[in-house]
């Protein structure tokens, strides 16, 4: 866990512009082709950017898709667009998020963990991080920086990691987790084959378990998935889908209102719920 004290909480916040206070978001972002497509939910992630009052100064985005041994925070000054993933349209390969990075901020972030994450340049931007920003910040002009995902670490670590980057709300800083709440791919794709588009029964169950604990602002809950019951057996395979959510969780008060911006499960098992926290 992080462990900073009060003085050295403040010297690191010092080193950052003062910023509005930020929402926090949870996005699920489903399949890269959503970068190419104008459906109800990328619509709903451009609307959302629509929405902000106050442009953020920096986004963090915890994808789904960064996955590394220890904690790592990506600090270069030009994030590459990373298009990791195989056998989609030529097209998807040729879109660029050229962002900033935002290498002040992953200094700070790094800090605020006390020594155990690490500034690395070697990744850029994963396609958890760019598909979805592209419809809510189109012109890519904000700073955008990751920090990843330590794949060996539970739920309980996660959801406790994450109260260090709270006070970067109060700098200006966006923070962004992508994954889905409900990702069960070899359940998926062969329902999506034969043409099927019904949501299986513990897709919805586990998904609406979710809701109901973030209408309820009880964040802490969302460790505990196997309080859902069976459903969070199927609904959550492997945790990386998962964990970007508690990551948002954590850095989400109880009196902050919570606005559902979009729902659906597609392909039968992936749930696209994404929503946003901020001060009411
Ligand atoms: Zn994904």
């Amino acid at each position: 866990m992080a462990d900073v004290s009060p003085q050295d909480l403040e010297r690191i916040l010092s080193q950052l512009p003062a910023g509005p206070r930020m929402p926090a978001i949870f996005v699920g972002h489903g399949s890269p082709t959503n970068a190419l497509e104008d459906n109800p939910f990328t619509r709903s992630l451009a609307q959302m950017g629509k929405d902000f009052v106050e442009r953020p100064r920096a986004i963090l985005v915890i994808s789904a898709h960064w996955l590394t041994s220890g904690t790592m925070v990506q600090a270069g000054e030009r994030p590459e667009t990373i298009h990791d993933f195989g056998g989609f349209p030529e097209e998807l390969y040729r879109i660029q998020y050229p962002a900033p990075g935002a290498p002040l901020y992953a200094h700070a972030t790094a800090q605020l963990f006390g020594g155990v994450a690490y500034e690395t340049r070697e990744w850029g931007l994963d396609h958890g991080a760019w598909t979805v920003l592209r419809h809510i910040f189109p012109d890519a002009r904000i700073p955008v920086f990751q920090l990843s995902i330590d794949w060996a670490r539970q739920n309980d670590f996660h959801f406790e990691f994450a109260r260090a980057l709270r006070p970067l709300r109060d700098r200006g800083v966006l923070i962004l987790g992508s994954g889905n709440i409900v990702h069960n791919l070899r359940q998926s794709v062969p329902r999506f084959m034969s043409g099927d588009a019904r949501p299986f029964d513990w897709a919805v169950e586990f998904d609406a378990w979710v809701k109901r604990q973030i209408d309820g602002r009880d964040y802490a809950a969302l460790k505990r998935i196997g309080d859902a019951g069976q459903s969070a057996l199927l609904a959550v395979p492997t945790p990386d889908h998962y964990v970007p959510l508690l990551y948002t969780a954590a850095v989400a008060e109880p009196g902050e209102a919570v606005t559902q911006v979009y729902e659906e499960v597609c392909y039968g098992g992936m749930s696209m719920r994404t929503f946003r926290v901020e001060a009411g």
